[in-house]
């Protein structure tokens, strides 16, 4: 009898000692650090939508499929400057872009508006995740709120606080696309930091990250960057938890040089060019090939 104390004593110790070692790299252990744990979360449901964009380019469903989303629409004008609109010269941008990516074929393209049209931003995002897509851009031309003489286009990505004050600032204007005179119509950026806490999340992030720095880089000597770095910020558009997105601000409204850049056939030409190259980059580092049928 006392033997086999001894012998379950014996092998009671080491799994007792196992079993704190455990517990205790659970308490005190640094993420990502030893055991290597995994966490479900449900992603939030996709809304239903009344009517999905149509997916224009190969049929073949198994061609990656980026959403382009054209800021702004409809009663909302976003930046105004000159007489000239935001969301004009956005859909403008996001037809060439869609053009520019049919021409070199094998990369499926819908756009989130193909006319002048509001949509909510969380519509926009749930138009992407519906679709099933593998990348969303959303592109836009904002304003300084002063002429502080600010020039050049900038990526943001997702983050709940802003990278500085000024990424912010845009956060807050671009977010500010659902209220009607101040007044919010829809419950939307408050779980932008809720859902950055979801680990599901982070595999995104990463590539949205990775996308940004290909824009940045495709983009040298085609067109001017006000950042050489991606930004990051609390925008609502970009909250889609399973696709990888990025907010373009393409360049400044009220600055003379981007208005007339983002005016020109030229301009436009340059942009879709940069964003088409990164794309693709993107997709075949993704392992989603890109290559026309
Ligand atoms: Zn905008």
């Amino acid at each position: 009898m006392r033997r086999l104390l001894i012998l379950l004593g014996l092998f009671l110790v080491p799994v007792a000692v196992f079993g704190a070692m455990v517990a205790a790299d659970r308490t005190f252990g640094a993420p990502g650090r030893g055991f290597d744990y995994v966490v479900r979360v449900d992603l939030p449901p996709v809304e239903a939508l009344a009517a999905l964009p149509k997916i224009e380019g190969p049929l073949d469903a198994t061609r990656p499929l980026v959403v382009i989303d054209a800021g702004h629409g409809g009663k909302d004008p976003g930046a105004i400057s000159d007489g000239v609109q935001e969301k004009d010269l956005t859909l403008a941008m996001a037809r060439a872009l869609r053009d520019e990516l049919l021409r070199g074929g094998g990369v499926r393209v819908a756009l989130t508006r193909s006319e002048d049209r509001y949509l909510f931003l969380g519509e926009r995002s749930a138009i992407a995740r519906q679709l099933g897509a593998d990348l969303f851009i959303s592109l836009h031309a904002d304003s300084t709120e002063v002429a502080t003489g600010a020039t050049g286009a900038t990526v943001y990505t997702l983050s709940a606080k802003g990278s500085n004050e000024v990424a912010e600032r845009m956060a807050a204007r671009e977010n500010a696309a659902d209220s009607i005179n101040g007044v919010r119509i829809v419950e939307q950026s408050d779980d932008v930091s809720a859902i950055l806490v979801d680990l599901s999340q982070r595999e995104s992030q990463e590539k949205s990250e990775l996308f940004a720095r290909l824009i940045l880089r495709e983009g040298q000597g085609l067109m001017p960057f006000k950042e050489a770095l991606p930004q990051s910020a609390a925008f609502a558009v970009l909250k889609a938890p399973d696709v990888p997105s990025v907010l373009f601000e393409t360049g400044y409204i009220n600055n003379p040089a981007d208005l007339s850049r983002l005016r020109s056939e030229a301009g436009r030409l340059a942009l879709a060019q940069t964003l088409a190259r990164a794309i693709r980059v993107f997709f075949a580092r993704s392992g989603q090939t890109a290559i026309s049928p």
